[in-house]
C-alpha cells in the first residue's frame, strides 16, 4: 500500500514557514505539518503595534540586492505593500568615531573623499586592486582578510562598524567564508575585493540591459507598510491548517523497522512522520537531537549565539537634534560602547512607524562586546541607552515611549570553523534517512538567506519523491 508521506517542519520562524509553504505549494509532498513552540508563528519575526508606534522585534528590512524577500512578498500579494527607506535614510548613515558621528560613505570608495579614514588607510583602498592576493588555506577571521586587503585602520572603523550592522559581532573571530563568502569568491577569482565588485557591477549593468530593465542602482532596503508581521501575516493564511503554534516538540526518535520511522514527540501526543525538517535555532536542534544522536547535538551546540537587547524609544519629533534624519548610527568595537548602533526607524519609513509629530528609534545593545548587557534589569538598560543617545546624538529629551525586546539567542555567529562545522553536520545529520536540519545558522541570517534557503530545502525534499533515473 502507498500512501502519501508526512512530513513535519519544526520551527514556524521565516525559514520554517516559507519552507511549509514551498512543499504545500507544490501539490506533490503529501501531509505537511508545520509546529511551533510558541503561541504565535514568525518566531523572532514580529510587529508590535505599541502605543502608536511599530516597533519591529528583529529585522528590520530586507535588501533587493538578493531579490528573494522581495519576490516572496509580491508572491504573497503584498506586492503594494511593499515600501523602500526613504532617500535620506539610504544617504545618511552614520558611524561614531573618535567621539563624534560622521556620515558613512555609501560604498568603499566613497571612503576616499569622508574624513572618517585617514591618507593611507585611502591609499590601502585605491589599491586594493593591485595588492597580490594571498589567500591562507585554512579559514580566515573578517578582521584577518580585511587587514590583509585594506589595512588597519579600514579594519577597524568602517569594516567593524559594516560586520556589527550585518552580524552585531565580532570581525576578529567571524570567518570571512562563512559570513561574506563573496568576498572571500572575489579574492580567488578576480585577485582582488574591488576586482570583484567591479566584475559583479558590470554583470549586474549586461543582466538588467538584457531583461531590458535599467542599470541597476546602490541595494535598497524594503519592509511592509505595516511592518514584517505583514509577511509573516501572509505566509500563515498560505499555510493553513498545517501550522500548529503552542506545539513544542520535545524529542525525536527513530523506529527504522516502522513504516514511518520518525516519531515527533510532543507534550500531548506524538506524530509519525516519514520526513523531519528542523527550522529553529542551532540549540534548540541541539536539544532536540540530544537523546537520538548525542554527538550530532553537540555539533550543533557549539554554533555560538549572541545575545541582543532591542530598546525601542519614542520621541516628540521636535527633540531631535537637528542633523540626526537617516538611517542611523554603528559603533564599532574599537569606540568600547555599550550601544551597538540605533536605527531611526520613523526616519527610514517615514510615517509609517511612529505617530504624527513623534520619532521612532531602536538602539541594539549587547553582542560580543558586551554580552551581560543584553541582560541586564529594564531600568539599567533603559537607563544606559539614554546616556548613549545623550552622549553620541545629544539627545536628551525624556522619552515618552518605551518598549524592550530581548534575545538571549540573537543571531547565530558563523564562527571561524563554521564552514566544516556545518559540513560534519550535515554529513552526519544525512546518516538519518529524512532528517533534514535548515535555519538560519546553516546558509545565512538575513532574511533573504533565509528564503532563498528554505527554499533549496523544500525543493531537496521534494526530490525524494522523484522516480530515480
Ligand atoms: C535584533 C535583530 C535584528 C535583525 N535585523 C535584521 C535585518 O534588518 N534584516 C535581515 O535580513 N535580518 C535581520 N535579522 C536576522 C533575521 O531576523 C533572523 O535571522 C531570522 O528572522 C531568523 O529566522 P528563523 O526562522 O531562522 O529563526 P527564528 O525566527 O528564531 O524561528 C525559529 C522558530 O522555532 C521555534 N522553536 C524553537 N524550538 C522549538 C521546538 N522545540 N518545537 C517547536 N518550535 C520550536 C521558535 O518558537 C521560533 O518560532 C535580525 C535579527 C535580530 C535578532
Amino acid at each position: 500500500m502507498t500512501t502519501s508521506p508526512v512530513t513535519v517542519v519544526v520551527g514556524a520562524g521565516i525559514w520554517g514557514l516559507t519552507c511549509a509553504r514551498s512543499l504545500l505549494k507544490s501539490g506533490r509532498a503529501g501531509q505537511i505539518l508545520l509546529l511551533d513552540s510558541d503561541d504565535r508563528a514568525g518566531g523572532k519575526l514580529d510587529t508590535l503595534p505599541r502605543s502608536g508606534f511599530l516597533v519591529e522585534t528583529a529585522a528590520n528590512g530586507f535588501l533587493d540586492s538578493n531579490p528573494a524577500t522581495l519576490q516572496l512578498c509580491r508572491d504573497l500579494g503584498l506586492g503594494d505593500k511593499l515600501v523602500s527607506a526613504s532617500g535620506t535614510a539610504a544617504r545618511n548613515r552614520f558611524v561614531y568615531l573618535k567621539g563624534k558621528l560622521h556620515r558613512l560613505p555609501a560604498n568603499l570608495w566613497g571612503a576616499l573623499t569622508t574624513g572618517v579614514v585617514g591618507w593611507y588607510a585611502r591609499w590601502r583602498v585605491v589599491s586594493e586592486r593591485w595588492r597580490r592576493p594571498s589567500i591562507p588555506a585554512g579559514d580566515e577571521s573578517i578582521a584577518d582578510f580585511a587587514r590583509r586587503r585594506f589595512g588597519r585602520e579600514i579594519t577597524e572603523t568602517l569594516l567593524d562598524a559594516f560586520v556589527t550592522g550585518i552580524w552585531a559581532g565580532d570581525p576578529e573571530t567571524l570567518s570571512v567564508r562563512s559570513c561574506f563568502p563573496r568576498w572571500h569568491e572575489w579574492e580567488a577569482r578576480n585577485g582582488s575585493l574591488t576586482g570583484g565588485m567591479i566584475s559583479r557591477r558590470r554583470e549586474r549593468v549586461l543582466e538588467a540591459r538584457m531583461a531590458g530593465m535599467p542599470p541597476p542602482g546602490a541595494p535598497q532596503m524594503w519592509s511592509l507598510r505595516g511592518g514584517l508581521a505583514e509577511l509573516v501575516g501572509a505566509l500563515v493564511r498560505e499555510c493553513g491548517s498545517a501550522l500548529q503554534t503552542g506545539a513544542g516538540v520535545r524529542a525525536l526518535r527513530y523506529r527504522a523497522e516502522a513504516n514511518q520511522p520518525w516519531e515527533v514527540v510532543l507534550a500531548d501526543r506524538v506524530i509519525q512522520a516519514d520526513r523531519v525538517v528542523l527550522a529553529m535555532p542551532p540549540d534548540a536542534q541541539a536539544k532536540l537531537l540530544d537523546t537520538l544522536d548525542a554527538p550530532l547535538a553537540a555539533k550543533l551546540a557549539a554554533i555560538p549565539s549572541n545575545a541582543i537587547a532591542v530598546v525601542a524609544l519614542g520621541f516628540p519629533a521636535r527633540d531631535v537634534p537637528p542633523g540626526l534624519d537617516g538611517f542611523g548610527y554603528l559603533s564599532p568595537q574599537r569606540e568600547g560602547r555599550p550601544v551597538l548602533g540605533v536605527q531611526w526607524c520613523s526616519d527610514i519609513y517615514p510615517e509609517l512607524r511612529a505617530p504624527s509629530g513623534m520619532a521612532l528609534w531602536r538602539a541594539l545593545v549587547g553582542g560580543p562586546r558586551c554580552p551581560q548587557m543584553a541582560d541586564a534589569p529594564d531600568d539599567l538598560l533603559l537607563r544606559t541607552v539614554r546616556d548613549e543617545l545623550a552622549l553620541v546624538t545629544g539627545m536628551k529629551a525624556e522619552p515618552g515611549f518605551a518598549k524592550i525586546i530581548r534575545w538571549p539567542k540573537a543571531i547565530p555567529q558563523y564562527t571561524l570553523g563554521h564552514a566544516k562545522r556545518i559540513e560534519e553536520i550535515q554529513s552526519h545529520a544525512a546518516r538519518w534517512p529524512g532528517l533534514f536540519l535548515g535555519g538560519c545558522a546553516f546558509g545565512g541570517v538575513a532574511l533573504n538567506d533565509c528564503v532563498d534557503q528554505a527554499g533549496s530545502m523544500a525543493t531537496r525534499v521534494l526530490a525524494l519523491d522523484q522516480p530515480m533515473g
